[in-house]
Protein backbone atom coordinates (compact mmCIF):
# COMPACT_ATOMS: atom_id res chain seq x y z
CA UNK A 1 0.00 0.00 0.00
CA UNK A 2 1.31 3.37 -1.39
CA UNK A 3 1.54 6.33 0.90
CA UNK A 4 -1.74 8.26 1.82
CA UNK A 5 -2.32 11.56 -0.09
CA UNK A 6 -0.11 10.58 -2.77
CA UNK A 7 -2.74 9.78 -5.21
CA UNK A 8 -5.76 11.69 -3.93
CA UNK A 9 -5.90 14.83 -5.71
CA UNK A 10 -6.57 13.68 -8.78
CA UNK A 11 -9.98 11.75 -9.07
CA UNK A 12 -8.84 8.24 -9.33
CA UNK A 13 -6.96 6.10 -7.42
CA UNK A 14 -6.74 6.87 -3.40
CA UNK A 15 -4.60 4.60 -1.29
CA UNK A 16 -5.78 6.37 1.80
CA UNK A 17 -9.63 5.36 1.45
CA UNK A 18 -10.38 1.36 1.49
CA UNK A 19 -10.01 -0.59 -1.95
CA UNK A 20 -12.69 -0.43 -4.22
CA UNK A 21 -15.30 -3.55 -4.04
CA UNK A 22 -18.73 -4.64 -4.62
CA UNK A 23 -20.54 -1.97 -4.68
CA UNK A 24 -18.29 -0.13 -7.25
CA UNK A 25 -19.44 -2.74 -9.82
CA UNK A 26 -22.78 -2.26 -8.95
CA UNK A 27 -22.43 1.22 -9.97
CA UNK A 28 -20.60 0.80 -12.87
CA UNK A 29 -23.57 -1.94 -14.43
CA UNK A 30 -26.33 0.24 -12.76
CA UNK A 31 -28.07 1.82 -16.35
CA UNK A 32 -29.31 4.66 -14.60
CA UNK A 33 -25.63 6.15 -13.24
CA UNK A 34 -24.03 4.85 -16.87
CA UNK A 35 -26.40 7.49 -18.15
CA UNK A 36 -24.51 9.87 -16.52
CA UNK A 37 -20.30 9.24 -16.43
CA UNK A 38 -19.37 13.18 -16.55
CA UNK A 39 -21.05 13.58 -13.18
CA UNK A 40 -19.35 10.05 -11.85
CA UNK A 41 -16.19 11.71 -12.43
CA UNK A 42 -16.98 15.32 -10.38
CA UNK A 43 -14.89 16.21 -7.49
CA UNK A 44 -15.69 14.90 -3.87
CA UNK A 45 -13.74 16.44 -1.09
CA UNK A 46 -12.87 13.91 1.29
CA UNK A 47 -12.71 14.93 5.28
CA UNK A 48 -11.61 12.76 8.18
CA UNK A 49 -13.78 11.64 10.72
CA UNK A 50 -12.34 15.21 12.48
CA UNK A 51 -13.93 16.83 9.38
CA UNK A 52 -10.32 17.61 8.53
CA UNK A 53 -10.13 17.89 4.52
CA UNK A 54 -7.40 14.75 3.50
CA UNK A 55 -8.52 13.97 -0.16
CA UNK A 56 -10.09 14.57 -3.23
CA UNK A 57 -11.62 11.74 -4.94
CA UNK A 58 -14.42 11.39 -7.93
CA UNK A 59 -18.06 11.11 -7.17
CA UNK A 60 -17.67 6.93 -8.16
CA UNK A 61 -15.55 6.35 -5.76
CA UNK A 62 -17.10 8.64 -2.48
CA UNK A 63 -20.99 6.66 -3.83
CA UNK A 64 -18.95 3.59 -3.15
CA UNK A 65 -17.43 4.67 0.24
CA UNK A 66 -21.44 5.87 1.12
CA UNK A 67 -22.32 2.32 0.31
CA UNK A 68 -20.31 0.80 2.16
CA UNK A 69 -21.03 2.61 5.11
CA UNK A 70 -17.66 4.06 5.37
CA UNK A 71 -18.38 7.80 4.93
CA UNK A 72 -21.28 9.78 5.29
CA UNK A 73 -22.40 12.64 3.15
CA UNK A 74 -21.98 15.91 4.66
CA UNK A 75 -22.88 18.42 1.22
CA UNK A 76 -24.69 17.18 -1.72
CA UNK A 77 -25.36 18.17 -4.85
CA UNK A 78 -29.30 18.38 -6.28
CA UNK A 79 -28.61 15.61 -8.67
CA UNK A 80 -30.15 12.56 -7.98
CA UNK A 81 -28.08 9.16 -9.20
CA UNK A 82 -29.44 5.44 -8.87
CA UNK A 83 -27.09 3.36 -6.87
CA UNK A 84 -28.54 -0.63 -5.94
CA UNK A 85 -31.60 -0.37 -5.01
CA UNK A 86 -31.62 3.22 -3.91
CA UNK A 87 -31.73 6.79 -5.00
CA UNK A 88 -28.58 8.96 -3.84
CA UNK A 89 -27.83 12.78 -3.93
CA UNK A 90 -24.76 13.36 -5.85
CA UNK A 91 -22.29 13.93 -2.80
CA UNK A 92 -20.10 16.75 -2.96
CA UNK A 93 -18.60 16.58 0.64
CA UNK A 94 -17.73 13.38 2.71
CA UNK A 95 -16.68 12.18 5.98
CA UNK A 96 -15.09 9.09 6.83
CA UNK A 97 -16.94 7.63 9.81
CA UNK A 98 -13.57 6.07 11.35
CA UNK A 99 -10.78 8.32 11.82
CA UNK A 100 -7.73 7.63 9.39
CA UNK A 101 -4.13 8.65 10.72
CA UNK A 102 -2.82 10.68 7.55
CA UNK A 103 1.12 9.90 7.96
CA UNK A 104 3.37 13.08 7.31
CA UNK A 105 4.67 11.93 3.92
CA UNK A 106 5.56 13.30 1.14
CA UNK A 107 4.51 12.64 -2.68
CA UNK A 108 7.04 10.97 -4.93
CA UNK A 109 9.06 12.63 -6.88
CA UNK A 110 7.43 12.44 -10.63
CA UNK A 111 7.06 14.65 -13.56
CA UNK A 112 2.74 14.25 -12.68
CA UNK A 113 3.80 15.71 -9.40
CA UNK A 114 6.05 18.52 -10.42
CA UNK A 115 3.36 19.50 -12.87
CA UNK A 116 0.85 19.66 -10.00
CA UNK A 117 2.83 21.49 -7.90
CA UNK A 118 3.71 24.33 -10.49
CA UNK A 119 -0.19 23.50 -12.10
CA UNK A 120 1.58 23.20 -15.40
CA UNK A 121 2.74 26.54 -15.10
CA UNK A 122 6.53 27.11 -16.54
CA UNK A 123 8.53 28.82 -13.85
CA UNK A 124 10.07 30.99 -16.11
CA UNK A 125 8.12 32.28 -17.85
CA UNK A 126 4.80 32.09 -16.03
CA UNK A 127 2.50 30.51 -18.77
CA UNK A 128 0.29 27.77 -18.33
CA UNK A 129 0.60 25.01 -21.12
CA UNK A 130 -0.81 21.48 -21.71
CA UNK A 131 1.30 19.03 -19.74
CA UNK A 132 2.41 17.50 -23.26
CA UNK A 133 4.10 21.14 -24.00
CA UNK A 134 5.68 21.28 -20.29
CA UNK A 135 9.20 19.59 -19.48
CA UNK A 136 11.16 19.39 -16.45
CA UNK A 137 14.31 21.53 -15.74
CA UNK A 138 16.70 21.13 -13.41
CA UNK A 139 17.55 24.88 -11.70
CA UNK A 140 21.15 23.84 -10.89
CA UNK A 141 22.24 21.76 -14.86
CA UNK A 142 22.53 18.41 -13.94
CA UNK A 143 26.01 18.96 -15.11
CA UNK A 144 26.90 21.02 -12.46
CA UNK A 145 26.13 19.06 -9.84
CA UNK A 146 22.32 19.44 -9.88
CA UNK A 147 19.96 16.76 -8.50
CA UNK A 148 17.08 15.75 -9.41
CA UNK A 149 14.97 16.55 -6.23
CA UNK A 150 11.94 18.60 -5.06
CA UNK A 151 13.87 21.60 -4.34
CA UNK A 152 15.94 21.30 -7.80
CA UNK A 153 13.19 20.37 -10.38
CA UNK A 154 10.25 22.89 -11.80
CA UNK A 155 7.78 22.41 -14.63
CA UNK A 156 9.33 24.56 -17.64
CA UNK A 157 8.04 25.39 -21.21
CA UNK A 158 10.26 24.01 -24.26
CA UNK A 159 10.88 27.21 -24.62
CA UNK A 160 12.51 28.65 -22.07
CA UNK A 161 13.89 25.21 -21.37
CA UNK A 162 15.91 26.17 -24.55
CA UNK A 163 16.47 29.70 -23.65
CA UNK A 164 18.22 28.68 -20.30
CA UNK A 165 20.37 25.58 -21.22
CA UNK A 166 23.02 24.16 -19.65
CA UNK A 167 22.55 27.30 -17.27
CA UNK A 168 22.25 28.09 -13.60
CA UNK A 169 18.72 30.84 -14.19
CA UNK A 170 21.19 33.70 -13.49
CA UNK A 171 23.68 32.76 -15.89
CA UNK A 172 20.68 32.60 -18.81
CA UNK A 173 19.19 36.15 -16.96
CA UNK A 174 15.94 34.85 -16.22
CA UNK A 175 14.35 34.84 -12.80
CA UNK A 176 12.57 31.78 -10.83
CA UNK A 177 8.75 32.67 -10.62
CA UNK A 178 9.46 31.13 -6.71
CA UNK A 179 11.49 28.42 -5.02
CA UNK A 180 10.42 25.06 -5.80
CA UNK A 181 9.47 22.96 -2.43
CA UNK A 182 8.65 19.85 -1.65
CA UNK A 183 5.22 18.54 -1.42
CA UNK A 184 4.02 18.50 1.40
CA UNK A 185 0.58 18.04 3.12
CA UNK A 186 0.34 22.21 2.85
CA UNK A 187 0.51 21.88 -0.72
CA UNK A 188 -1.86 19.40 -1.05
CA UNK A 189 -4.42 21.58 0.93
CA UNK A 190 -3.64 24.80 -1.73
CA UNK A 191 -4.34 22.27 -4.27
CA UNK A 192 -7.70 21.33 -2.47
CA UNK A 193 -8.35 24.93 -2.04
CA UNK A 194 -7.74 25.47 -5.81
CA UNK A 195 -10.25 22.87 -6.39
CA UNK A 196 -12.96 23.94 -4.13
CA UNK A 197 -13.30 27.32 -5.97
CA UNK A 198 -15.52 25.56 -8.01
CA UNK A 199 -17.85 24.31 -5.11
CA UNK A 200 -18.91 27.00 -2.80
CA UNK A 201 -20.02 23.69 -0.52
CA UNK A 202 -16.02 23.12 0.05
CA UNK A 203 -15.31 26.23 1.47
CA UNK A 204 -16.37 26.34 4.93
CA UNK A 205 -13.95 23.00 5.17
CA UNK A 206 -11.07 24.59 3.34
CA UNK A 207 -11.12 28.31 4.34
CA UNK A 208 -10.74 28.72 7.92
ZN1 LIG B 1 8.38 29.27 -20.19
Amino acid sequence: MSSGLEDGIAPGRDAVLPAPHKFEKRLQTSSPVHRKPAIMQEPVLVLNATFEPINVTAVRRAMVLLLKGVAQAEETNPTEVHATSRTMKVPSVIRLLAYRHIPQQTRALSRKNILLRDRNTCQFCGNIFPTAELTLDHVVPRSRGGRSSWENLVACCYQCNNRKGDRTPEEAGIKLARRPRPFTLYTSRQLMRLLGYRDDKWRKYLFY
